[in-house]
């Protein structure tokens, strides 16, 4: 197939995809399904080996956003059943991160819902990635709080942490349709601050929340331009008590279009497959490994994950290794460019490997890389009451969604009971 071929050459030179050859990725027929999965892995295979980098979420702050994303479980308005408690202390964050650490994390990724910090949230994230750095050496701390303000990044970078997450969700002509409490370009702004000071990016995306494949490239594409150093991609989780509870729109088979996409367009970038994973790859998630260099390990922000150990047996039947602290993530080209990403749109970068950075647009987060906020006012609660106040498990006797209907997979949809903010042990 001269696509896939001139994709593989494309990918193993860094040369950016025309958006018609990605539009046409999506367009494949289900016949050529292993076709498109065995060339976008052999250039996954090229920058990254047979690695898998896992990552661990620790939400620190759950529900109560005064934010309106569409997606989101702890949105305003939101009457999803989930885990709602405020601010972790730095000990309990510590120690739910030691538990990803334990099982074969490398990156932790501290997540708080909201708008974006105050610069008290700043002072006490920071006490929180003392402890985490303190306590496990050589673990990658991200921080992924929501919009920043002038100097917060800065702040971030001087308590160690190494990586910022803000995504940008879905295309610059869709954005809207999703959000309307902030903009874009208030993401793209808060993703460029994150480089400006120094911090690994992580910019990526949600598919399955109705847009088309065109929306998929674009923010795809804008995600190369803005040059972050990972690009998480995620399923939307159909959470009911949302607007975007009915979007079950994906099969598992289209999943695997969306990640070879990415991967053609931002070949030598952490690829990291996301919250959903099992909600919509299913049987098909090893598969993904072909793709992806990147998974996040047990549980997410709001949804609990399939076991841990489940994480690793699939990884290790699949052929492919954890990647150990010892071991870079990003090509050598890529490794002294603090905030660099995707490559520039040319795909080229100088003699010293420094990236060109382009005008780009991030989700915010929380499925499972999680948004920002200031607080709303609540409470901090113990873990306990904190379960209670979330509601009871569904009739089924598990946190299952109810009302499924035909094509949705509320079945595979189980809040999260476990971890951070509980008294049970945290999924790792
Ligand atoms: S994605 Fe983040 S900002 Fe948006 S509603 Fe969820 S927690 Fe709030």
């Amino acid at each position: 197939m001269d696509l896939l071929n001139t994709l593989v050459e494309k990918g193993l030179r860094r040369e950016l995809p025309t958006r018609e050859e990605a539009l046409a990725v999506l367009a494949t027929s289900d016949d050529e399904l292993l076709d498109v999965v065995a060339a976008a892995g052999r250039v996954r295979r090229h920058w990254f080996g047979r690695r898998v980098k896992l990552n661990y979420l620790v939400n620190l702050k759950s529900g109560l956003c005064p934010e309106d994303c569409n997606y989101c479980s702890q949105r305003l308005g939101s009457t999803a059943e989930i885990l709602k408690y405020t601010w972790l202390k730095p000990d309990e964050a510590s120690k739910a991160a030691a538990a990803g650490v334990a099982g074969g994390a490398k990156r932790v990724c501290l997540v708080a819902s909201g708008r974006g910090p105050t610069d008290r949230d700043v002072d006490r994230v920071s006490r929180t990635i003392e402890a985490i750095k303190e306590g496990n050496e050589g673990v990658e701390v991200c921080a992924c709080l929501g919009l920043l303000s002038a100097g917060q990044a800065e702040r971030l970078r001087e308590a160690g942490a190494d990586a910022y997450n803000h995504n940008l969700n879905t295309s610059e002509a869709t954005y809207g349709a999703i959000t309307t409490t902030h903009t874009y370009a208030d993401r793209v702004d808060t993703v460029r601050q994150a480089q400006a000071a120094g911090l690994s990016a992580c910019s990526g995306l949600i598919a399955g929340m109705g847009e088309s494949d065109a929306d998929l490239v674009d923010v795809v594409l804008s995600l190369r331009e803005l040059d972050p150093d990972s690009v998480p991609v995620n399923f939307l989780i159909p959470f009911e008590g949302t607007p975007l509870a009915k979007e079950w729109n994906l099969t598992p088979q289209h999943c695997l279009r969306i990640l070879a996409m990415t991967r053609f367009v931002c070949p030598d970038v952490e690829v990291r497959l996301s919250g959903g994973r099992e909600v919509h790859l299913r049987t098909l998630q090893p598969l993904a490994l072909h793709l992806v260099n990147s998974i996040f390990l047990g549980d997410y922000l709001t949804s609990e994950g399939q076991a841990g150990q489940a994480d690793l047996d699939m990884i290790a039947d699949a052929g492919f290794e954890v990647e150990g602290t010892e071991t870079t993530t990003l090509p050598a080209h890529r490794r002294d460019t603090a905030g660099g990403g995707c490559g520039p749109v040319c795909g080229a970068r100088d003699d010293e490997g420094t990236a060109s950075h382009g005008t780009g647009g991030h989700p915010g987060g929380c499925s499972p890389c999680g948004g920002t906020g200031r607080d709303g006012g609540e409470e901090p609660r113990d873990g306990a009451e904190a379960a209670r106040s979330a509601g009871a498990p569904g009739q089924d006797g598990g946190n299952h969604m109810p009302g499924a209907r035909p094509g949705a997979r509320t079945d595979l949809v189980t809040v999260r009971r476990r971890g951070a903010g509980t008294d049970l042990a945290p999924n790792a």
